[in-house]
């Protein structure tokens, strides 16, 4: 397709319309900057909207900065939906960690003391606790597990709350339109072409989830998140068997232990529908694709820890590719050596962190005073890695290596 003549010329162009290219966006409107958004697809198609829509509080890093983060992350969920000016579902609900091994009992009875002081309140459980708050658990598989109160939320709704908050500052939002060149000149991009439209933008924000590498090697710019392909689904409504969101405490060494792994993961929802996950492999390109294997997987795991469920029909079964970062951290800041080009992808619990770390990165798009903190989840941390490109290619209009039309194909 010839781009359009008359190139659309934003403050900020953020590419990529999941929850944290949305927040983004919302953020950047309200400190009033002129911002537009692009995204492949419809808001939400990646991994935003199909998600367990868990805000997980207790899993992650235990450093102050990461901890203040959460506690205040859990008072914006709050106020959110009236800010947004729309509502999605938030309420908080128990989440049961199970533990099986002598090492995560260690592990978890150095983290309960740790998020309890930093205004999480987790606790260990025994088995006769457990069996009091899951009665249909398989105890036998456990040694014990940590209790802490979350929140749940519906993953649709959040992105497009924050859509909505983002049109109402005057963000422009254009749905339906890949990014599939980046011209980069004197160490800027340039120009940015998506969906046959031009832009030119003062500043780039590249929140594509796990596409995020591929879309910052268009500009020649190394973003280093990793990504694992995740199945899950929905049951149809059922007599109530679980009662709290369920995960398991060694959920991180299981995704990494193999090419395929299915580390249970449950949610008991308000309409009675049970959503399980996920069965976790490895492709070498992000694709929606859903396989017989993950979700037989995820039954028999299922079965496995919860034998009452029985025979049970599966409403809905899906598949994506969920981002991470290989150090845990969030990879947020502004892309080296392009001086105009940032990034913000693979968060650990996006879902919970998501509205305080977009304000972040918006306070950096905009050259605003940030934590000092922050250095620490810059992309340059991995430059050793990834060192710049010394070639004589950043001034050109760059090809797109990949069939991005392919990777938006339902499946
Ligand atoms: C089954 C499942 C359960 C999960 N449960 C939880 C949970 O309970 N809690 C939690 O915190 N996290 C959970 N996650 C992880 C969470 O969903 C992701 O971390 C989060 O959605 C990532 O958001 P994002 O905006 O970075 O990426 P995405 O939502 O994947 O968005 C990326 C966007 O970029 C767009 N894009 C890609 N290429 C291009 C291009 N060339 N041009 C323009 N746009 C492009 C895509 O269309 C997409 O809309 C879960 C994930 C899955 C799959």
């Amino acid at each position: 397709m010839t781009p359009s003549i008359l190139p659309q010329s934003p403050d900020v162009l953020v590419i990529g319309g999941g929850v944290v290219g949305l927040a983004t966006t919302y953020h950047l409107a309200k400190a009033g900057a002129k911002v537009s958004l692009v995204t492949a697809g419809d808001i939400g198609d990646g991994a935003s909207a199909c998600n367990a829509g868990r805000t997980q509080v207790n899993e992650g890093n235990l450093d102050a900065f990461s901890l203040s983060v959460i506690v205040q992350s859990l008072e914006r969920l709050a106020q959110l939906p009236d800010e947004l000016g729309m509502d999605f579902g938030w309420r908080r609900i128990g989440y049961l960690c199970l533990i099986s091994s002598e090492k995560e009992i260690h592990n978890w009875q150095q983290r309960c003391p740790a998020l309890t002081a930093a205004g999480i309140p987790t606790e260990m459980m025994d088995l006769a606790q457990m069996r009091n708050a899951e009665p249909y658990l398989a105890q036998e598989l456990l040694l014990g597990g940590a209790y802490t109160t979350e929140g749940l939320l519906d993953p649709f709704l959040y992105s497009h709350a924050f859509a909505f908050g983002a049109r109402r500052l005057g963000a422009r939002l254009f749905t339906h339109k890949p990014v599939t060149a980046m011209q980069v000149a004197g160490g800027r991009v340039m120009e940015v072409i998506a969906g046959g439209q031009r832009f030119t933008p003062g500043k780039v924000v590249v929140a594509c989830g796990a596409w995020s590498g591929q879309v910052g090697a268009l500009a020649r710019a190394h973003i280093p998140v990793a990504f694992h392909h995740t199945e899950a689904f929905i049951t149809e409504p059922l007599p109530p068997v679980v009662f709290n969101m369920i995960g398991i405490a060694d959920f991180y060494e299981v995704i990494h232990s193999g090419d395929r792994a299915v580390p249970i993961g449950l949610g008991p929802y308000p309409n009675q529908t049970v959503l399980v996950a996920e069965s976790v492999s490895y492709p070498p390109q992000p694709n929606r694709s859903a396989s017989h294997w993950g979700l037989t997987a995820l039954s028999a795991q299922l079965q496995r820890y919860y034998p009452s469920f029985g025979r049970f029909r599966v409403r809905r079964h899906w598949g994506t590719a969920t981002p991470y970062s290989p150090d845990e951290h969030p990879i947020l800041g502004r892309v080296q050596p392009l001086e105009n080009l940032y990034t913000a992808t693979g968060f650990q619990q996006t879902i919970c962190i998501t509205p305080v770390v977009t304000e972040l990165l918006a306070q950096v798009v905009l050259e605003q005073e940030v934590p000092a903190e922050l250095d620490a989840w810059s992309p340059a941390r991995f430059m050793s890695d990834f060192p710049p490109h010394q070639g004589g290619g950043l001034g050109g209009l760059v090809d797109h290596p990949g069939n991005f039309t392919h990777d938006f194909e339902r499946t």
